[in-house]
């Protein structure tokens, strides 16, 4: 079997990594185009992504570790609300300390981020299995690619460097590339214009306002944040995301409606008290195909869908689709509906995904901008029988125990109750809280 992969960004070298773990026999190779530049930035990941990356595409995270160097993620520091507040991905809901007789969640005043040294020591290499605790990392994008590059050198996977400039096709197979790239599958992974996909785009714009992001590198001065620190701007937000290599990545995200690009690097500048020297502008859409697997065509990352970077689920959704991908076509004939379903899953994941982040920006009343005005506007007309307004009205309701939403949460939810948990508890913190938007949303409540 032939499995050509387009595009060798992050979503190029994981697919066809994932590709070979699944199937060794496969002929897998990657062609990308070197004067299409890969995006470059991602340096946020989710706690799944050690795991994912084992299970899935069989990288030695001991030896990842070692050789790109990046630091543990212990969650988000929000700087988003009444009073900044973290999103741990540890579950704590549940937990009961100080036999106070009610779960966690009753007394959770933040969380508890002493965890600095665990960072330290993961790269001293006194405890190398720290970034199990949580999972995740801050990771250096360019490290992180060279070293998937060498991967898939070492695993017999061809990089090819060339530009398709022709597409041949019979129904919805394509049968060749530039008239001599013969495959199997075609995986497309060429960034936020697919290349080889013929389904439409579903944009979220209507929901998820930004569009933009202010990328630039600082020196990083103080000690080593072991979290995305994500502040509230006038008109998106900015984050900040520590490495062990004596930078720190920075993102002002925004949306064009409300801030041009040199507003957005004036307001930054004010803020940080900083002059940047080097920056780049990333547009960006957010939103998804409305199918992902058409034919023997797939699509994989950008190309596929995409949700702005607050919560940095990008690499996840890449090792989490491809994963499926090629379980499904290890079943070779015996396939049955599986693509329809592959199709409708991953529309529930990117959906369950807006949701979430959507969440985000519903309740932050830190600024009152008309780009946060207007945040608030779409959190009152949210769809009565989402998933996100199923779990915002039993809070507003029932406060922080939310574990009988337990039904709520499918294995498609990657955020399951504890995130929507953090979120929900952080940005409406108190009962005079729940009620004023209890109100708003014209709730009653019976007691
Ligand atoms: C502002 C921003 C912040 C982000 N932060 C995070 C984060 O913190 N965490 C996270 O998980 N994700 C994050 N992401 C997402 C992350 O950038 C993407 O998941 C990742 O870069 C995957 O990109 P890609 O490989 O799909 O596309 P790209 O990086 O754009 O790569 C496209 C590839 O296709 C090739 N190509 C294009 N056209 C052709 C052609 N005609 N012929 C041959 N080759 C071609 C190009 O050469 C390139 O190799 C962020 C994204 C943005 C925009």
């Amino acid at each position: 079997m032939k499995i050509t992969v387009v595009g060798s960004g992050t979503a190029g070298l994981l697919s066809a990594l994932v590709a070979k773990n699944k199937l060794p026999k496969a002929e897998v190779i990657i062609i990308a185009d070197p004067d299409t530049k890969v995006i470059g930035v991602g340096e946020g990941t989710v706690a799944s992504f050690c795991q994912m990356l084992e299970s899935n595409a069989g990288i030695d995270i001991d030896d990842l570790i070692a050789k790109v160097k990046p630091i543990v993620k212990y969650g988000l520091r929000l700087n988003f609300g009444k009073k900044d507040f973290h999103y741990a991905f540890e579950t704590v809901y549940d937990f009961q300390y100080d036999n106070k007789g009610l779960p966690q969640g009753f007394y959770f005043d933040g969380g508890v981020w002493g965890q600095s040294n665990h960072s330290m020591n993961m790269l001293n290499k006194t405890n190398a299995h720290a970034g199990r605790v949580t999972g995740a990392f801050h990771i250096d994008n360019k490290l992180f690619l060279s070293y998937l590059t060498k991967l898939c050198n070492e695993r017999g996977i061809d990089i090819i460097t060339d530009k398709i400039e022709s597409i041949q096709r019979e129904g919805d197979n394509i049968t060749s590339l530039n008239e001599k790239y013969v495959s199997d599958y075609f995986i497309d992974c060429s960034g936020f214009k697919p290349l080889l996909s013929k389904a439409k785009f579903h944009s979220y714009d209507n929901i998820l306002l930004n569009d933009k992001a202010l990328f630039f590198r600082t020196k990083t001065t103080d000690t080593l944040k072991p979290y995305t620190q994500a502040t509230t701007m006038n008109c998106g937000w900015l984050w900040r995301i520590d490495h062990s290599t004596g930078f720190t990545g920075n993102g002002y995200v925004y949306s064009s409606k409300y801030i041009t690009d040199d507003e957005a690097l004036t307001e930054v500048q004010n803020k940080l008290k900083i002059k940047i020297q080097d920056s780049r502008v990333i547009p960006f859409k957010t939103g998804r195909l409305e199918k992902h697997w058409i034919g023997n065509v797939i699509t994989i990352g950008n190309s596929d869908g995409f949700i702005e970077p607050l919560e940095s689920t990008s690499i996840m959704a890449i090792l989490k689709t491809s994963k499926d991908v090629f379980d499904i076509i290890r079943y070779g004939d015996k396939k049955g509906d599986f693509i329809d379903r592959y199709n409708k899953f991953v529309n529930t994941y990117y959906d369950n995904t807006r949701d979430f982040v959507f969440l985000h920006f519903c309740f932050n009343d830190r600024l009152d901008t008309p780009y946060w005005k207007d945040c608030k506007k779409l959190a009152l007309d949210i769809t009565r029988d989402s998933i996100a307004y199923k779990f915002i009205e039993y809070y507003l309701i029932n406060g922080v125990q939310l574990k009988y939403l337990a039904q709520l949460c499918s294995d498609e939810n990657a955020y399951q109750i504890e995130g929507y948990w953090n979120i929900l508890r952080g940005l409406i913190p108190t009962d005079t809280d729940r009620k004023k938007w209890r109100a708003l949303y014209n709730i009653g409540i019976h007691i």
